[in-house]
């Protein structure tokens, strides 16, 4: 991506820095000729290692700021005046979500609120990104999703971005802020937590390659997600934000994919047996959507952003990174 002369000079804040969409977002940032300011939380020591791997950590000025309090929020964009905030900062994990309910909603809607306040009291020319998600939606009524589709979230992670969501547009409609969301659907890369299900799979069927695993154990995996990259993804995040008109979108590729496919694609790509894979009822959540998937017109007829579509590509090139780095 070219470095361009209309956003130089731009500043923009990202929270959740540490993150896998962070870090691709920053290395388009910072392509562009933007300055970057990046919130690690205060109560952990802050893992650069994603920055790292993309080159960019030392092009970055690393602040702690502790976003549920709702004076540290004010402090950070009175200081900093931002053309942009990405919000990524999130309790991220639907599965952790059930055994953390309370942490939960609690950061992924305080944090929300107290940097819409900050914005809306300091800065209010300041344009805001909050990172939705599909997983609002929970019990689907049609598919596919649009924007206007019901949100019946089915866990407490999708509960607090559906709360975070319209506080969003509450702010935007209220306040006129240029505030907007981005409900992204599954977006996976190399950098993925190894918690998350693809980024599994694929370090589950090297390490059974390798001979370090003997079996996966997996929960349900009949249900279908429209899973797309987190490169592609966050150049729609960027677009979002130099629209004219702040205007939510689904971030999506349109169709969806189930869970088994992935795992047979994988390893019958490496050869490796399929009763392998093992049921474990202990890892199936109390709720789950079982299938998803959205429109992806709005944004291309807007924003002209589409995903490059077919995951199976994708999958083969996460294969081939995590392979080339495997063990390093
Ligand atoms: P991620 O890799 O899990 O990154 C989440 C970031 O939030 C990390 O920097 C993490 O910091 C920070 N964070 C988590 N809990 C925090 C807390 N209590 N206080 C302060 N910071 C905290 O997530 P991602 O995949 O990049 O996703 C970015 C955003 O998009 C998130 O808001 C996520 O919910 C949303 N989203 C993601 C997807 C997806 O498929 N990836 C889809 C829809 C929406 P630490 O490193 O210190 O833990």
């Amino acid at each position: 991506m070219p470095y361009t002369l209309e956003n130089a000079g731009k500043k923009a804040i990202i929270t959740g820095i540490t993150g896998q969409d962070a870090a691709y977002l920053a290395k388009l940032l910072l392509d562009k000729g933007y300055k970057l300011i990046g919130v690690c939380r205060k109560d952990k020591g802050a893992d650069f290692s994603r920055l790292a791997y993309l080159n960019i950590k030392d092009k970055i000025e690393f602040v702690e700021y502790d976003l549920v309090n709702q004076g540290e929020c004010m402090d950070l964009i009175d200081h900093y005046q931002p053309d942009e905030v990405y919000n990524l900062a999130a309790q991220s994990s639907v599965s952790y979500s059930f055994h953390h309910p309370r942490e939960t909603i609690e950061f992924n809607i305080i944090s929300v609120l107290n940097m819409l306040e900050a914005i809306r009291m300091k800065a209010h020319q300041t344009r805001f990104y909050q990172a939705s998600s599909s997983e609002m939606y929970g019990i689907v009524h049609q598919l596919p999703i649009t924007i206007d589709s019901v949100l019946h979230p089915v866990s407490p992670y999708g509960i607090s971005k559906a709360a975070a969501h319209w506080l969003v547009s509450q702010y935007r409609d209220s306040y006129k802020l240029f505030a907007v969301s981005g409900i992204l659907f599954n977006h996976e890369s190399y950098l993925r937590q190894e918690s998350f299900f693809v980024k599994k799979v694929i370090t589950s069927a090297i390490k059974i390659k390798q001979g370090q695993q003997q079996n996966m154990h997996v929960g349900s995996i009949d249900i279908k997600r429209d899973f797309g990259s987190a490169q592609e993804y966050v150049n729609a995040i960027w677009l979002m934000l130099q629209h004219e008109t702040p205007k939510d979108y689904l971030v999506c590729t349109g169709s969806s994919i189930s869970l088994r496919d992935i795992i047979y694609y994988v390893f019958d790509q490496m050869n490796i047996d399929r009763g392998k894979v093992i049921v474990d009822h202990s890892l199936v959540r109390p709720s789950e959507i079982q299938d998803i998937y959205g429109d992806a017109s709005p944004i291309y007829d807007d924003l002209q952003w589409r995903s490059g579509g077919d995951f199976y590509k994708v999958l083969d090139e996460l294969m081939k990174e995590e392979w080339l780095n495997y063990g390093r």
